[in-house]
């Protein structure tokens, strides 16, 4: 398997199916396992992917399988729909346990010399506790390896 870079996989504001297309590839999926993933019909990914017109835009119950089957924030696939470049990603700390994924992460979190969370003492990270991306603020996982960046109760139960 070749490494794939997180960022490859972010919407540079090509229309949904040019989009769609190049993160399958990129994961190295076929357009079946893509849809068996995303438990869609295959016709819906090449409905997509060959759309003739960019203003093809699936149920959101879809947007969502196919963000969660291409190991993407939902929010890439809303910028790719409307064939926006997503922001460069800002790189920021956060609080683990406290943190809500989609919110303005709490503004102590971004001192510069803030180490752990005011109100539960974790350690703030600023990267990928799995693979050191950039947390991205606008995703609920990390974009590189999937890792959900709210670490459950469970990997902590040393205390
Ligand atoms: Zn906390
Ligand atoms: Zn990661």
């Amino acid at each position: 398997m070749s490494e794939i870079k997180g960022f490859d996989a972010v919407p540079k504001g090509e229309p949904l199916g040019e989009y769609l297309q190049r993160v399958r590839e990129l994961r190295g999926l076929t357009r079946a396992t893509l849809a068996s993933r995303a438990q869609v019909n295959v016709s819906t990914i090449l409905r997509i992917e060959c759309g003739k017109t960019s203003v093809i835009r699936p149920r959101k119950a879809v947007q969502e399988r196919l963000a969660t089957a291409l190991k993407i924030p939902i929010e890439y696939i809303h910028a790719a729909i409307s064939q926006e470049a997503f922001d460069i990603p800002q790189t920021n700390k956060i609080c683990p346990s406290c943190w809500n994924p989609g919110t303005a992460p709490d503004i102590r979190w971004s001192q510069v010399d803030a180490q752990f969370c005011t109100r539960c003492g974790d350690q703030l990270i600023d990267k990928c506790l799995s693979c050191s991306e950039p947390i991205l603020l606008r995703g609920r996982f990390c974009p590189q390896c999937g890792t959900p960046y709210r670490q459950s109760s469970l990997s902590k139960q040393v205390a």
